[in-house]
């Protein structure tokens, strides 16, 4: 089966390809949401004996000319040992395979932006070499990050370890490719940061313009397409949630204004569709 698809959003030609699945305490996924209201909308046949739920690993390609921009790379294929079997249990990895498939190799990738730096976004930032030294997997990229999120992934505390790692982008700076931007930084024509506070202080969703048609990739801004309809539904990972809120009301007018073409990051894949107003409601309709 082929986990790449195909959009368009202006001239942009953009690709989702899936780096696999993993599976997440669903409690965890809804926070406060009682599980009577979330089940439903997951599906009991999809929540498995230890109440974990599918979580896709949809990363995004934009390409335009010879720019070929890869946002967010999965979660890899460096995890082992208990985060590989209880933190991070799934199946993924896969990226590379399907870049492929799109005939896209590694040297080819011009940038890469990662949304936040959390594992299951920035996996395959980097990988390990022949002779086993992690490397930067896309040589000839410049790979942009925002420079709160940077600082976050590199002082962390009693919470936040257990999910930045390292070696997920010292490599990459090391190797003097990685660039820290601030805001609402252009990343290639038509693609730029639209920062959506909340999941971590300096998470940014990807904003993409082109000929008046509008896209945006939201990262953790939403862990699930539900929580863009029902902006109160927050994940428990968020470290502020009432920021996320917010962040998450702007961000459901702009999509419904503009007609968006949404990416969820963590939607069964592709995870893309736009929210419409039905009845008053706004509904996350898949494409
Ligand atoms: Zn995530």
């Amino acid at each position: 089966m082929s986990r790449s698809a195909q959009y368009t959003v202006g001239e942009l030609e953009i690709s989702v390809v899936s780096d696999g699945e993993f599976r997440l305490d669903g409690g965890a996924v809804f926070g406060i949401i009682p599980r009577l209201m979330w089940e439903p909308v997951v599906g009991r046949e999809n929540i498995d004996d230890q109440y974990r739920i599918p979580m896709g690993l949809n990363c995004m390609v934009v390409r335009h000319g010879s720019e070929v921009l890869v946002v967010d790379t999965g979660m890899g294929t460096k995890l082992t040992g208990v985060h590989r079997e209880r933190t991070f249990p799934g199946d993924y990895g896969h990226l590379l395979d399907e870049l492929a498939a799109l005939g896209i190799e590694r040297g080819d990738v011009t940038a890469v932006a990662n949304t936040h730096l959390h594992a299951d976004h920035c996996g395959w930032n980097t990988m390990h070499d022949a002779s086993g030294k992690v490397v930067p997997t896309f040589p000839n990229a410049r790979y942009f990050v925002q420079r709160g999120e940077y600082e976050s992934a590199t002082h962390t505390n009693e919470r936040t370890r257990g999910t930045y790692f390292a070696e997920n982008v010292e490599p990459v700076k090391a190797a003097g490719l990685l660039e820290l931007v601030e805001g609402e930084t252009q990343i290639m024509r038509g693609a730029a940061f639209l920062p959506t506070p909340g999941h971590t202080p300096d998470h940014a969703s990807i904003l993409l313009q082109s000929n008046g048609e509008t896209g945006i990739y939201t990262g953790d801004l939403v862990h699930h397409a539900v929580q863009a309809e029902r902006p109160v539904w927050i994940a428990a990972f968020d470290v502020l949630p009432l920021v996320t809120l917010e962040s998450k009301k702007a961000f459901v007018e702009r999509a419904v204004r503009e007609n968006a073409l949404l990416i969820c990051v963590h939607n069964a894949f592709p995870g893309v569709g736009r929210l419409t107003e039905l009845d008053g409601k706004r509904t996350f309709v898949a494409e």
